[in-house]
């Protein structure tokens, strides 16, 4: 499996598209575009690589990961993939916007069209994506794991040196820790972190050197 990662908006976020270079099947993670320039860079990269859009993944349903998810449901025909558990999230998006003072256009509502939990698999030509449910930054927050390739996106919940914020709706410190714990520290310590926001780390940097664990 290949990934990509674009920064995105002002919160800096990281929306990545992971990619079987055999099939082309193609995955966008957290589509954080907020303009024509940043949806232009996805479709260069898409177009550019032959790759045909096969998912669209929401690690969870904060604002700031899923500007984009309309663009993308248009633009290529895909529905979001997603935890239920952050309906409480995906059904209340303009008071999220309002909570952050943006004005946003998107709708307040989207609809999680292929619900995903804990030990779920999609699949992109022969490889797979194993989900992680990692509650605590939210209640429905997900972790994308690609064993064969030795990486995994963790969206909020871990950061190369921090970990995600508990304070939001829905967030839970004691459960992230226990999520952090049990379902990310547990990989092969040279797994690669592809968070959220931030640069890249290794399972082995966090369990040594993050100072929130
Ligand atoms: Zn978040």
């Amino acid at each position: 499996m290949q990934i990509q990662k674009f920064e995105y908006n002002l919160f800096g976020v990281n929306t990545y598209i992971i990619f079987d270079k055999s099939s082309r099947e193609a995955a966008i993670v957290d589509p954080g575009m907020v303009n024509a320039d940043e949806c232009k860079a996805i479709d260069d990269f898409i177009i550019g690589n032959s790759l045909s859009v096969k998912y669209l993944i929401n690690t969870h349903m904060h604002i700031d990961h899923l500007f984009g998810d309309e663009y993308v449901m248009q633009k290529y025909g895909v529905g979001i993939a997603a935890s239920t558990d952050d309906a409480i999230l995906s059904t209340r998006i303009s008071e999220q916007a309002r909570m952050f003072h943006l004005r946003t256009d998107i709708s307040d509502s989207l609809t999680i069209s292929t619900p995903l939990k804990d030990g779920d698999r999609l699949r992109l030509g022969k490889e797979e994506i194993e989900i992680f449910a990692v509650p605590g930054h939210s209640p429905g927050s997900i972790a994308l794991y690609c064993s064969e390739s030795g990486f995994v996106i963790t969206g909020d919940a871990l950061f190369r040196g921090s970990i995600g914020r508990t304070d939001l709706p829905g967030g839970n410190y004691a459960q992230l820790i226990s999520s952090i714990t049990n379902k990310l520290l547990t990989l092969p310590p040279l797994t690669v972190v592809y968070p959220g926001h931030g640069p890249s780390s290794t399972i082995a940097y966090e369990t040594t050197y993050n100072p929130y664990l």
